[in-house]
């Protein structure tokens, strides 16, 4: 049987980048997918469909994540879309991925930058796990993906490492909170990786010290994030918990 048969999960940001590959991976190991999405329904209805052409089952989800309500939204969303499946309600895996950056050192910083990446990063993830809990079934997995900015300082991106570092500490408390219901809580922390977040990445010059950041001298492949995420989602990594695991190919190692 495939790693996650039988199983049912959500992956905010499952339309694009990093959620896209996690959405696949899992849905290739056997698990139902919501793909969540904001914005870009186009997108969350191709990762959808190349799920399916894997022989996968998928299904997208809308919600905008960052305005008041999102979490209630969310659910209701999924709540919705999982009995069009005439699929069982609940789930076993939830993958709080979906985030945007804050590419400016504290100068630049507005309060609208702040306060949005905030809302999007840190707060819905929050209540998604608050309005969640009693969906996620005894035995489940919460992967919340972090940053290795919150490891090394990065005053380029200051707010946006606060909103990951406070998202950190919401996976400890969680995993402790949650270990009686057999449910893990993680931290997942991807470094430079190939996806549409960072549009600077077409710059040769970025393009290369963001390369050789890695140990391995190359830029994470959103398959390198999705591959982790799979493990920590799995029965295997069931005595791991509360932790940050590093993605990031050894970047910024000493
Ligand atoms: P992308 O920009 O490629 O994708 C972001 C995803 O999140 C999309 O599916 C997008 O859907 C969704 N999303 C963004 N904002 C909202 C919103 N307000 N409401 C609902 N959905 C939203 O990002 P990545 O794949 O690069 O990033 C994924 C995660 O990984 C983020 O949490 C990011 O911080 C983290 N990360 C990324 C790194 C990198 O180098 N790429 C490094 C370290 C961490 P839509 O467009 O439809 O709204």
């Amino acid at each position: 049987a495939a790693r996650h048969d039988g199983k049912t999960a959500l992956v905010t940001g499952g339309s694009r980048g990093i959620g896209r590959a996690i959405s696949r991976r899992l849905a290739r190991e056997g698990a139902l997918v919501a793909v969540h999405y904001g914005h870009d329904l186009t997108a969350a209805e191709r990762t959808v469909k190349e799920i399916e052409a894997d022989g996968g089952r998928a299904f997208p989800v809308h919600a905008e994540l960052g305005v008041p309500g999102d979490a209630d939204a969310l659910w209701a969303a999924f709540d919705r879309a999982l009995a069009e499946q005439d699929a069982p309600t609940g789930l076993d895996i939830l993958v709080n991925n979906a985030g945007i950056t804050v590419p400016r050192p504290i100068a630049d910083v507005t309060e609208a930058d702040y306060d949005r990446a905030f809302a999007v990063n840190t707060k819905a993830p929050f209540f998604i796990v608050q309005r969640g809990l009693d969906r996620v079934r005894d035995g489940g997995r919460i992967v919340n993906i972090s940053s290795v900015a919150t490891r090394v300082a990065f005053p380029a991106i200051v707010a946006y490492t606060m909103t990951k570092a406070a998202l950190d500490y919401l996976t400890l408390s969680l995993a402790q909170e949650l270990g009686p219901r057999g449910i893990t809580v993680n931290a997942v922390a991807p470094g430079y990786t190939e996806t549409e977040i960072n549009p600077t990445l077409a710059v040769p010059e970025i393009r290369r010290r963001y390369s050789e950041a890695s140990t391995f001298g190359r830029l994470g492949d959103p398959v390198d994030i999705a591959d982790i995420v799979s493990f920590v989602a799995s029965d295997d990594a069931r005595w791991v918990t509360g932790q940050w695991i590093d993605a990031s190919g050894g970047a910024h190692l000493g």
